[in-house]
């Protein structure tokens, strides 16, 4: 494909993507296809001579709008927000369009500098520490991979470069809560810890928060026993209650076992940039590391998550590797992100938050997310007033745990069936869409609200549609 013909199907899928945005309210949320009918749409082998753009187009609108979950919708209040602001589609564009490769300072100073500055911007905004310095990642996911394997080669004074964890006396352990996301877990075994080696700390009954003296307890008994603690990984925002866990108090806790402490508030961050807010980080001059995704809440198209850290020069020591074909003269003067996370190559993703930032402005993104905390207010509310509904949890955020507990079904069991029952049918619909969660072993129902496009109108109305088909069975 030339420029030429390139601008006039670049036309083309713009104007596509903007009537897409246009109709979503019309489609139901929820994909309705069943496993396989997508790929058994599609061909057994790709085209051998060029097929015409139209044709391509055309499949968009019959095999793959039909094929996802339109989280974009009004109406969407499942897992989380998974904003794509169209500020920072743009900026995704152009990434894409300048090809530009990422793999030091020098293939493209451009790319490295730009995500300089945008992380630095939101560090000032979300109250960070002066003294951190951030980068971008994929994930939360990987931003937590990251922690545990600065933290374990801190804790065994750069055991990579030696024998590993293979040549450890004593094995190295893990804090957390059960309401930590999974992601955490899966880091624990992949960065070598091992599952055995991961405590789960009693949590406060309602908030469900770390409870410090639970920790404090753990870490003595595993001293006790002759293990070495090493990260607290605290969740600022978890994912099924959005509970708070206390940093000042951990963080007293770690300092004195010299422990890492990384703080998942993936969800939570995008809240950060309120400083009405900032009381979610009170003690955070004491943690080691800090990520959040701002493709998210926030609305930067995925992939985007940004990982701060206290200590760069700890993480850069056990992340870099300098190859004779990567050195270059200006090594000791640049930021060479490479060093800074696994992947070698990285794609020029500040673009798209450099765009977001400047096309909507600071204070946009600001009301916005004001407005998703007043409807969460406004549905709890709703939820306490109406009779045999119960709110599960406290409204730290954005989302609204509950469950219909009709005065007829006094039996667990047949309180889950009906739960799960009655979200089946709501889902199946189209109208909405909302996710089950087990919590305290029970299902619940999460109201998770900070769609771009949710008004406080499509709370309302879908307010109404969850008491009709709970109250109606
Ligand atoms: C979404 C989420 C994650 C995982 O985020 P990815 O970027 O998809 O890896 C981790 N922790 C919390 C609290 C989350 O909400």
């Amino acid at each position: 494909m030339n420029p030429e013909e390139f601008r006039a199907a670049a036309h083309q899928l713009v104007d596509w993507i903007a009537d897409y945005r246009t109709r979503v309210p019309e489609l139901p949320v929820q994909a309705r296809v069943k496993p396989g009918e997508v790929a058994a749409q599609l061909p057994a082998a790709p085209p051998a001579a060029p097929e015409g753009f139209d044709a391509v187009l055309g499949d968009l609108d019959r095999v793959v709008v039909p094929g996802i979950t339109q989280v974009q919708h009004p109406r969407y209040f499942g897992w989380f927000p998974s904003n794509a602001t169209l500020s920072s589609v743009l900026g995704d564009i152009a990434a894409s369009g300048l090809g530009a490769l990422g793999i030091t300072w020098q293939s493209a100073p451009a790319l490295t500098e730009v995500e300089e500055v945008v992380v630095e911007w939101l560090r000032e905004l979300t109250g960070l520490p002066a003294s951190w310095r951030g980068s971008i990642q994929d994930t939360a996911s990987s931003a937590c991979h990251l922690a545990l394997l600065a933290a374990r080669e801190r804790t065994t004074d750069y055991s990579g470069t030696r024998g590993g964890l293979q040549a450890e006396q004593a094995p190295l352990t893990v804090y957390t809560t059960e309401h930590a996301h999974s992601s955490i877990s899966k880091a624990v075994a992949l960065a070598g810890f091992g599952m055995d080696n991961l405590r789960l700390v009693e949590t406060d009954p309602w908030t469900r928060a770390m409870s410090p003296k639970a920790l404090a307890e753990a870490v003595a008994a595993d001293v006790a026993a002759g293990k070495r603690p090493t990260a607290v990984m605290a969740g600022l925002g978890t994912t099924g209650t959005t509970a708070m866990d206390p940093l000042a108090e951990i963080t007293r806790i770690a300092a004195e076992h010299r422990m890492w402490v990384h703080v998942d508030a993936a969800m939570a961050g995008s809240a950060l940039l309120l400083p009405e807010m900032r009381w979610m980080i009170d003690g955070v001059e004491g943690v080691d590391s800090l990520s959040w995704n701002p493709h998210k809440w926030m609305g930067t198209v995925i992939d985007c998550a940004l990982l701060y850290v206290a200590d760069p020069d700890h993480l850069v020591r056990v992340m870099s590797s300098n190859p004779s074909y990567l050195r270059s003269t200006v090594d000791g003067e640049v930021t060479q992100y490479k060093d800074w996370g696994i992947p070698l190559g990285r794609r020029f993703r500040a673009l798209k938050l450099w765009f977001q930032l400047r096309l909507d402005g600071v204070e946009a993104i600001q009301d916005r997310l004001r407005r998703d905390l007043d409807n969460a207010r406004w549905l709890a509310e709703q939820v306490e007033a109406a009779p045999g509904w119960r709110l599960l949890a406290p409204v730290a955020l954005q989302t609204v745990c509950m469950r219909y507990e009709p005065a007829g079904i006094t039996d667990g069991d047949a309180l889950d069936a009906h739960t799960l029952a009655w979200v089946d049918e709501v889902n199946a619909s189209g109208a909405t869409l909302i996710t089950p969660s087990l919590l305290d072993g029970r299902w619940s129902v999460r109201v998770s609200i900070g769609a771009e496009r949710t008004e406080r109108s499509d709370v309302a109305a879908v307010w109404e549609v969850l008491r009709t088909a709970a109250e109606r069975r």
